[in-house]
């Protein structure tokens, strides 16, 4: 059975005094595959050790050093998506073109920090008083941890160190326990782009390796990717030990369907934000809004295509037609998500398709951990399986009679990662974008993530800090401003005066 171990100074580091690990499973057949290393506090020491070391030399590198070493990265990830994408589906189950598209998200991060020179450009005003100048400069922080959620096992710890490594930063990364494979390849990669030692390090383990993190001195910084529980307390834990903070949590995505809008579209985007990834993504749709008269045709429309889903092993190899859903990541997750479908069938909600008890159609995925889309109709906003997030291909469908009563809803919601409107109006359309208290917002658009060179962040509970992340927010967060005043000797600026600095 594989190991999955540390990397600390640019090598596989063995365990020393943490004997802990835990198993990773394939969610598509339910059997144990790996076993991964819990760092306990020699690690953690190690890691950040290491990174602290590294950052004297990497934050005085220069930015064309730094920029070689990032489009090298980047060719080398290119040149690996297949076999990111195969780790990523092996552990985390989403299909192959998903764990792909996943890749892809990731890269862009990369390229968008390849051109760091650029983003770095700062501010300069010339005379601003009699032979005076200033201008502002943009500094690294330091170590900065990175903690990250199982869904995206690629791609959101690529939100994050890409732009941190570039801006001079060191970086220690704490993926997902469920599935820690795609950041060790990505570790060695680095390393051959010419990554110098310790500027970036795994370390794989669980919440007390995370507490070790949040609580080390020497750790300046922590981005984090999660649940909104444990968002909040990393916010509070780092923020009360002095370290600088973005905690990004779960979400409740509402889809807003108006009578005007293109029911075709809206259907075929309410399935595909969904279902996509079995519905295990924080910006997932999981409840549709049918405003007015669209609940039957949408009802109708989403359970027709629901039928054409093909729900099997997510591996390219493991069937043919390729599956375009795969199971959910653990069995202890599976069952979580059924027992919201029973319960909102036991509130009352009519349940048009269901999930539960799914099986597929291939010998070895007998145990796998598969729920099948689920589609309830007529959910109330009292309903658990409305209220909370259930991270799994669960559908739900809220009927309201006017657009006010549907921007209502979404006030209320605690949530606020991402949103979308489905119309043809114009004026509808600008008062929501204007309006609506939700981070990421999308016009006929359901998955509205922002690219690379934009940022990607909620609102609400959905975030914790101030900095969204990559893109010029990710830049403001990994730097700290500096602001400078210069003059050169010149006989006319001698002479003392007790004066607040002023401008003449
Ligand atoms: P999670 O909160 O359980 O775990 C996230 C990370 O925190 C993992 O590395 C885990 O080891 C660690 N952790 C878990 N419990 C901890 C504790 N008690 N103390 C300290 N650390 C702890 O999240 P998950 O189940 O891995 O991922 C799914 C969640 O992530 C969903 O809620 C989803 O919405 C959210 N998510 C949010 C975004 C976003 O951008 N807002 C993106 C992806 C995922």
């Amino acid at each position: 059975m594989k190991t999955i171990s540390h990397w600390i100074d640019n090598q596989v580091a063995i365990v020393s005094d943490s004997e802990a690990t835990l198993t990773v499973t394939d969610p598509a057949t339910g059997k144990v595959t790996a076993s991964v290393a819990v760092a306990g506090e020699g690690e953690v020491n190690a890691a950040v050790a290491s990174a602290q070391k590294a950052f004297d030399s990497w934050s005085e590198a220069s930015i064309s050093a730094r920029t070689r070493v990032m489009f090298a990265f980047r060719s080398l990830l290119d040149a690996n998506r297949d076999e990111l994408a195969k780790l990523i589906t092996a552990e985390h189950g989403k299909v192959h073109a998903d764990a792909l598209g996943e890749v892809n998200r990731g890269i862009e991060v990369v390229e968008f920090a390849c051109g760091i020179g650029e983003i770095l450009k700062t501010d300069r005003s010339a005379s601003i008083s009699t032979g005076h100048d200033a201008y502002t400069l943009r500094q690294p922080l330091g170590v900065v941890a990175g903690i990250t959620p199982f869904n995206f096992p690629a791609m959101v710890p690529m939100w994050m160190f890409p732009v941190a490594i570039a801006c001079g930063n060191s970086f220690v990364l704490k993926p997902s326990e469920k599935d820690p494979s795609a950041s060790m390849l990505i570790a060695e990669l680095f390393e051959q782009a010419g990554l110098p030692a310790g500027v970036f390090n795994v370390i794989q383990g669980n919440a007390d390796t995370v507490n070790l993190l949040l609580n080390h001195p020497g750790v300046d910084a922590v981005s984090f990717v999660g649940s909104t529980p444990i968002a909040q307390h990393v916010h509070k834990t780092a923020s009360l030990a002095h370290k600088r903070v973005q905690a990004l949590g779960g979400a409740k995505n509402h889809m807003i369907v108006l009578p005007d809008a293109d029911m075709e579209l809206a259907a075929d985007a309410a399935v595909s934000a969904g279902y996509g990834s079995a519905g295990e993504r924080c910006m997932a749709i999981s409840v549709v809004v049918a405003v007015g008269d669209t609940g039957d045709q949408l009802i109708d429309a989403i359970s027709q295509r629901i039928d054409a889903l093909n729900i099997g092993p997510g591996a390219l190899d493991a069937g043919e037609p390729a599956a375009d859903m795969g199971p959910l990541v653990t069995g202890e997750h599976r069952d979580r998500v059924v027992s919201y479908i029973d319960s909102g069938e036991a509130a009352g909600a009519v349940l048009v398709r269901d999930g539960r008890g799914i099986t597929v159609d291939n010998a070895d995925c007998a145990n796998g951990f598969w729920v099948g889309p689920t589609l309830l109709d007529h959910v109330t906003t009292d309903m658990d399986v409305y209220k909370d997030e259930i991270f799994g291909p669960v559908l739900s469908v809220v009927r309201v009679d006017s657009y006010d009563e549907a921007i209502a809803l979404l006030r209320a919601n605690p949530y606020g990662n991402g949103v979308a409107l489905f119309t043809r109006d114009g004026g509808a359309s600008r008062s929501f974008v204007k309006d609506i208290p939700v981070g990421m917002v999308g016009v006929n658009v359901a998955i509205p993530v922002p690219m690379a060179y934009h940022s990607f962040g909620g609102w609400k509970d959905s975030l914790f800090g101030d900095h969204h992340m990559h893109g010029p927010e990710g830049v403001r967060f990994y730097t700290r401003l500096k602001a400078v005043t210069e003059t050169w000797p010149d006989p006319r600026s001698r002479g003392v005066n007790l004066g607040f600095p002023n401008a003449d």
